[in-house]
């Protein structure tokens, strides 16, 4: 069946009960059991909820997984994974990575003593040089952010694989309708669903989807030790999103493509970073490891200072000044102000985040309407 088909219909059986096609939301927190000791598939809903076994089996196939945890919110599920390590324990991660994934171990992480390198993941010479024999974990994201760098993701699991450590790869700018890692030799997947596979601004959730029954279990064990599950409500929302996934991406991507084209003729912009336009250096790879369309997320430079990046971000009127991204609502930011404003200047300087750029996370809107607000905040 192909993936839109499956986004509908898999973890979305009629319930047997009632013959809802839409499945019931299962608020319970305890489930009765018929014997003492024996316990049916449902116990507690720390440990498993009807509603959010629904959403972790639709996610789960569509990443082409042996299993999924649905957590509270990305950030969850990150620090899920990096509780399956042990004081020594090194993680390697790309260097073009979420800002929360940096703190948490940076900040967090290593007060267990689980030690982080960054190192350049479109490097892979760079990238393979900075493994460790006690790395444990490699944690890539591709598209990066906010440069939108393209890793190679099988090149990164021979990386990782060679010392016997796990691939991780955050596949939120992604999603697995235009990457799924797992087929690329990813052990495990994570995801903020509270971008795309939320896609409404209403949610927050996270997502871990395991390779092999035997990560899941490893995965399953910290989760319900730790306790930061997906609630209900969250579930069943998740999984309403799922079902128009596919759409909103490949229709967000073809609106994203047509725009990135127009910002990069405009006289006021200096730079597009767009996977999808052959400048980007991370094209060709792209288009061997995304499903024929580069997502919905791009950056650009304009020819101007902090203050012109700064009043273009704060003059649009469908483009929401706001960070996150993923949804049916185009959204607008200023990186050095907003999503990367806690590096210094000289971070920033280094990490090729300019006072000038601009990210946008386009949305559902029609094309025409985005240009025109586009064209006149640039002026
Ligand atoms: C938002 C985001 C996260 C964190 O997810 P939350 O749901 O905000 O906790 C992690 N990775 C990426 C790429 C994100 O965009």
């Amino acid at each position: 069946m192909q993936f839109r088909t499956r986004a509908i219909h898999v973890g979305n059986e009629p319930c047997p009960e009632t013959g809802a096609v839409v499945r019931p939301i299962h608020l319970a927190s305890t489930f009765m059991q018929h014997k003492a000791g024996e316990w049916r598939e449902f116990d507690y809903s720390r440990s498993g909820n009807p509603t959010r076994a629904c959403f972790e089996e639709s996610i789960a196939h569509l990443e082409g997984g042996a299993g999924a945890m649905a957590f509270a919110t990305g950030m969850a599920a990150t620090s899920c994974a990096m509780a399956m390590l042990k004081s020594g324990d090194h993680v390697l991660t790309g260097s073009d990575i979420y800002g929360g994934t940096y703190r948490l171990l940076h900040h967090v992480s290593n007060r267990a003593g689980v030690k982080t390198t960054l190192a350049d993941s479109t490097n892979l010479d760079a990238f393979a040089a900075a493994i460790q024999p006690d790395t444990k974990l490699v944690w890539i994201e591709s598209p990066g952010n906010p440069r939108m760098t393209i890793t190679d993701i099988a090149a990164c699991a021979e990386i990782a694989h060679s010392v016997g450590a796990l691939l991780a790869v955050d596949n939120t700018f992604s999603t697995p309708v235009l990457t799924r890692p797992i087929e690329l030799g990813a052990d495990i997947v994570m995801h903020s669903a509270t971008k795309y596979i939320g896609g409404h601004s209403d949610v927050m959730g996270g997502v871990l989807v395991a390779k092999t029954k035997e990560i899941y279990d490893e995965l399953y064990y910290v989760a319900n030790a730790t306790g930061a599950i997906m609630a209900p409500l969250e579930s069943f929302l998740c999984s309403r999103g799922l079902k128009t996934l596919e759409l909103r991406v490949r229709e967000q991507s073809r609106t994203a493509m047509q725009l990135a084209e127009w910002l990069a003729k405009h006289p006021k912009v200096a730079n597009v970073l767009y996977p999808g336009l052959p400048s980007h250096p991370g094209h060709e790879l792209a288009a061997r490891q995304m499903d024929g369309q580069f997502g919905a997320m791009m950056s650009f430079e304009l020819d101007g200072t902090f203050e012109d990046a700064k009043r273009v971000v704060e003059s649009t009127k469908l483009f929401r000044l706001a960070v996150s991204l993923g949804a049916v609502e185009s959204l607008i930011e200023q990186p050095a102000s907003m999503s990367h404003a806690s590096y210094d200047a000289a971070d920033r300087a280094k990490h090729g985040i300019s006072d000038g750029m601009i990210r946008l996370s386009v949305g559902l809107e029609a094309l025409e309407d985005l240009q025109d607000d586009l064209q006149q905040a640039i002026g």
